[in-house]
């Protein structure tokens, strides 16, 4: 059974959707069955992985129309991607009235989570219903964290909707790890940020930080992540690296034979 990882923080802009593709290929890399989960509306994920996202409706059709998880996957050269698009922004409305609203993702992603070794999931900049269903669905959290000093606001939303999460329906949900990203070293507003997020995260913050790197921006345009566009770079070390410490954490079970 895949472990399931939420890519959260209900601030847009942080590095969900960069840290969600580029882990995931990532760890294709290093022969890891990964499935990547698109549940953004806006499809970044989708498109960043080289999936059309005008193509089909995805995960949406999984949720509201009861499709077969394993018909919208596609299968690309950096890991399979279940779909967004843009009807998943009206799924929050429609799933209101659905019975087990919350358990929606759970279920189409319990279909094929055999398969794969990781399932991320990439979360809208929300803690709204389509979050609410990664959180029911996931067994840990990777929080991406831009390094300034704003980084912790709004933090306690997010934790204090994960004990929530925690009292009822998904008890076994832990934080999987704390990723900075854009990170910039060189200031000391940087540092002391870093410093106050390891107090607030003990033993959880990745020792790997995401740099700003412009490729890192670039690549999502030629639809690849950044070990395919260059993988060379220092986005791509660092995402490689952040990879190699997952692993560490979360070893692959041996091929059998
Ligand atoms: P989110 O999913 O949290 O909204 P994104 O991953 O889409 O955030 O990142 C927001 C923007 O910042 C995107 O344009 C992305 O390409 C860019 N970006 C993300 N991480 C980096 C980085 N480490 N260096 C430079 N640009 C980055
Ligand atoms: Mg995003």
């Amino acid at each position: 059974m895949a472990k399931v990882v939420a890519i959260v923080n209900q601030k847009g802009g942080v590095g969900k959707t960069t840290t969600c593709v580029n882990l995931a290929a990532a760890l294709k890399d290093k022969g890891a069955r990964v499935l990547l989960c698109d549940f953004d509306p806006q499809a970044n994920a989708t498109s960043g992985m080289g999936v059309d996202k005008t193509r089909s409706n995805g995960v949406y059709d999984v949720l509201i129309n009861g499709v077969e998880t394993e018909k919208v996957l596609v299968r690309t050269p950096y890991g399979d991607v279940l779909p967004s698009s843009k009807a998943l922004a009206g799924a929050g409305v429609e799933m209101i009235d659905l019975e087990g609203r919350q358990f929606l993702l759970k279920r189409a992603l319990d279909q094929v989570a055999d398969g794969y070794d990781f399932i991320f999931i990439d979360c809208p900049p929300s803690l709204e219903l389509l979050t609410l269903n990664a959180l029911c669905a996931a067994d840990t959290l990777l929080v991406p964290l831009q390094g300034e000093y704003y980084a912790l606001e709004g933090l306690s939303d997010l934790m204090g909707t994960v004990r929530i999460v925690r009292r009822g329906l998904n008890p076994k949900l832990e934080i999987e790890g704390v990723l900075l990203t854009m990170f910039d070293g060189r200031t000391n507003l940087a540092i002391q940020v870093a410093q106050e997020i390891k107090r607030f995260f003990p033993g959880k913050v990745y020792s790997t930080v995401i740099p700003r790197n412009i490729r890192l921006s670039e690549a999502p345009s030629h639809g690849k992540p950044i070990n395919a566009y260059d993988r060379t770079c220092r986005g791509a070390e660092a995402y490689n690296a952040v990879a190699e410490e997952f692993l560490k954490k979360n070893p692959l079970e041996k091929e059998e034979g």
